[in-house]
């Protein structure tokens, strides 16, 4: 497949980006048609709500719209400088082969996001679903076949790590776009430095990981947002996201009231099959990640105090939600991403130590803040470490080109998407006249 790919990459090289950017175009056209029934394979496959699988196959829609505009602009060579009798251009081309290797918690719009950057840069890529949603990839495979992607452009491999090991190790994969945890995407990383006598190219790893994040609430802020702000995004497809809230830190003054008015709302909260458009919550992906969220929650209990556990039984592998209180930095559900709908609820003085709180882990994915104090929400701007910071509203839900997404520390590398599936070049031509050619 890899040859495959990097034999069809020189005509697919050599199209004018107008031309890539219209078979996004189409994709997007194909989604939109299949929209219902695509959000209804997540529900199946994934056990995403109604709603949340829908904003999924929206944001697939939103990320082939956007990059196709966006390479159109990249696409144009941009002229620098102004001196006479010299013309010098910084042009974009593509850097050959890309792995692209996905999670399964978005399952169209992630795997989307990476494959059409990667195309529209010019690129051919094998795209590696998750083991835990090939089916979405398939269909991905199949929606950029019917907009007409040529032959050997694009390839869908089915299969679990050892695939992605291979992709990753290839000494003719020259881009690796991998969004998943952290502990895979920082392997990657060193993977990629390794340099094969058989290389031609140093890889390029573009690695977006996972978050711990978390919701600050003061005294100030209206708690009857903060506290739907806080279950939207700590319950939301069971807290499964990388961008959902696992720590709320509350100031002391509002803290035991937030704490009631939160168990209430997670009380209320519909839990049940998918299927039903009525369920808020459904279960988890699968019995592995069911297992570890309720190793966690036994962890936090022990660590802290439980405030509220919901139960359901099977089938599906239904988990809490769970909230945890008086949860200090050093404890591991303070640290370590559980990645389920367990929410670890922090205790801070005032909003100096809630900001100290905050940055207290090795993440900076997003964060959130319910306050209405100027001086709060300034302090916020500047020290909350967070690539997406959200303001009076939940943490959730980022939207294509508006709220673009990616964090820093070890949450990614967080940068311009498209660049990074580029080299720049420069083309610095003397324009003196020196005579003419002889016609050709
Ligand atoms: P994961 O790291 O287990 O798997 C991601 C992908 O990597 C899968 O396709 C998997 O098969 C593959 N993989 C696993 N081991 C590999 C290896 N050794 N070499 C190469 N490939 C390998 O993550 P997941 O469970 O699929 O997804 C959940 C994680 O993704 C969470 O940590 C979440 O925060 C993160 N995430 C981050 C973002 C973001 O934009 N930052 C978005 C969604 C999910």
């Amino acid at each position: 497949m890899v040859e495959h790919a990097q034999a069809a990459h020189d005509g697919w090289r050599i199209l004018p980006a107008t031309q890539r950017a219209e078979l996004l175009i189409r994709a997007a056209a194909i989604m939109r048609r299949r929209r219902d029934e695509l959000a209804a394979w997540e529900i199946f496959e994934e056990g995403k709500s109604w709603h949340e699988a829908d904003a999924d196959v929206a944001e697939a829609i939103d990320f082939c719209e956007f990059y196709a505009r966006e390479m159109v602009r990249l696409g144009r060579p941009k002229r620098l400088g102004h001196e006479p009798g010299e013309v010098n251009h910084l042009v974009y081309a593509p850097r050959g082969v890309a792995a692209v290797i996905a999670p399964w918690n978005f399952p169209l719009a992630i795997p989307t996001g990476m494959t059409a950057a990667a195309l529209v840069t010019g690129n051919t890529v094998l795209l590696k679903p998750s083991e835990r949603s090939p089916l979405m990839g398939l269909l991905l495979g199949e929606i950029f076949q019917e907009a007409g992607v040529p032959a050997g452009v694009l390839h869908v491999i089915p299969g679990g790590p050892e695939i992605g090991q291979a992709l990753v190790e290839h000494p003719d994969v020259q881009t690796i776009a991998f969004t998943g945890s952290k502990t895979v995407g920082l392997n990657i990383l060193a993977q990629a430095a390794r340099v094969d006598s058989r290389q031609r190219a140093v890889k390029h790893a573009v690695v977006e990981m996972g978050g711990k994040n978390a919701i600050i609430v003061d005294e100030s802020a209206d708690l009857d947002e903060a506290v739907t702000g806080v279950v939207a995004s700590f319950t939301g497809y069971q807290g499964q996201k990388c961008s959902a809230c696992s720590r709320a830190i509350v100031l002391e003054a509002v803290h035991d009231l937030f704490l009631d008015r939160l168990k209430e709302a997670v009380l209320s909260l519909a839990i049940g099959p998918a299927e039903d458009p009525g369920n808020r919550i459904g279960p988890v992906i699968d019995a592995r990640a069911q297992a570890t969220i309720q190793q966690y929650i036994e962890v936090g209990k022990r660590e802290g105090r439980l405030i509220v556990e919901r139960r359901m039984a099977g089938p599906g592998f239904f988990v809490g939600p769970v909230v945890l209180a008086d949860i200090q930095p050093g404890h591991r559900v303070a640290q370590e991403e559980i990645f389920g709908p367990v929410l670890a609820v922090m205790k801070a003085r005032d909003f100096d130590e809630a900001l100290r709180l905050a940055n207290s882990t090795s993440y900076a994915l997003t964060g959130g803040v319910y306050s209405r104090s100027p001086k709060n929400l300034l302090a916020a701007r500047e020290r909350f470490a967070a690539g997406n910071l959200y303001i009076n509203r939940g943490i959730t839900g980022a939207l294509v080109s508006r709220q673009p997404f990616g964090g820093y520390r070890l949450s990614g590398v967080g940068a311009d998407y498209l660049q990074q599936f580029m080299v720049a070049r420069v083309i610095s031509e003397n324009t003196l006249r020196r005579g003419f050619a002889p016609p050709e």
